[in-house]
């Protein structure tokens, strides 16, 4: 069951009223049939108060008309040493909720993360999370930059937080994504502070997703109008972004920024699902 709080901003309530009109603009625009993949949520805590179920998850994905969606935990109050509590929620979630979910672990570089890392690996998770700035750390710490190569090396994809609160992004990743060609990244939130200088630098890269949750207007506009929409995919970044926003923002600033219908379903669902079939 869901909580109150997470009824009350619910899909229901951001698809009525004032919103009834976005809704289903946003509704024409996505094609018939096609299941959309989110590319950027969490279940779990976040010391700042927020939570998320795999149940309040769920109901939002269907209601929504979402299929899957890569989740991982939170900044959880919980985490100490490893990740390891809120890593096995997600895993939970995963298994309690079959074909929903895609399973991402966290870690925290500054601490001993081998023995975690591994333990996710042998568990099946399909991919790590990063968040340079709740666990401040930089890009090209030594530390990160071994993770890096550790998780291309298992072939496992990673989505970094690049956005909010963040100062350097494209100058320190570079080196390891011109080191690592394999390494399957995805750039949470576009590397929003500095998004036409990473397009510049990561263009060529074709192992770098783009991922468009919570980005500001100008930015995403920019992102779509500088980069071959198949390295874009669309995120919510639930429970700070929500699906009829997050899709509408999406799909306004492709559209403003003349991108062709056509490439809609890779944004939405197919630039992502290649990765996780
Ligand atoms: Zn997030």
């Amino acid at each position: 069951m869901a909580t109150e709080t997470e009824r009350k901003t619910g899909v229901e309530a951001l698809t009525s009223g004032a919103m009834a009109a976005v809704w289903e603009w946003v509704q024409s625009k996505i094609p018939d049939g096609l299941e959309v993949f989110d590319a950027h949520a969490h279940i779990g805590a976040d010391v700042d108060g927020r939570t998320m179920t795999a149940e309040g998850m769920r109901e939002r994905m269907v209601a929504a008309g979402v299929g899957r969606s890569i989740v991982f935990p939170l900044n959880d109050p919980n985490a100490r040493d490893d990740y390891s509590g809120p890593n096995e929620v997600v895993w939970n979630a995963y298994e309690e909720h079959p074909g929903f979910f895609v399973p991402f672990f966290r870690l925290n570089p500054h601490l001993d993360y081998e023995a975690e890392f591994d333990r996710c690996l042998e568990r099946g998770f399909r991919g790590l999370k990063l968040h340079p700035v709740s666990q401040k750390f930089e890009l090209d710490d030594p530390r990160v930059v071994r993770l890096f190569a550790m998780a291309a090396e298992a072939d496992l994809p990673v989505l970094i937080h690049a956005g909010f609160a963040m100062e350097r992004i494209v100058e320190p990743l570079l080196p390891t994504v011109e080191r690592l060609p394999n390494l399957r990244l995805i750039l949470g939130h576009s590397g929003m502070v500095e998004v036409l200088e990473a397009v510049r630098r990561f263009e060529d890269h074709p192992n770098v997703l783009f991922e468009t949750s919570v980005v500001r207007a100008k930015d995403l506009y920019v992102l779509f109008s500088t980069l071959d929409p198949s390295r874009i995919s669309y995120g919510s970044d639930i429970p700070y972004g929500d699906f009829p926003s997050t899709l509408h923002a999406t799909l306004a600033a492709a559209d403003a920024a003349g991108v062709p219908d056509e490439a809609l379903p890779g944004i939405l669902s197919g630039n992502i699902r290649r990765w996780f079939p």
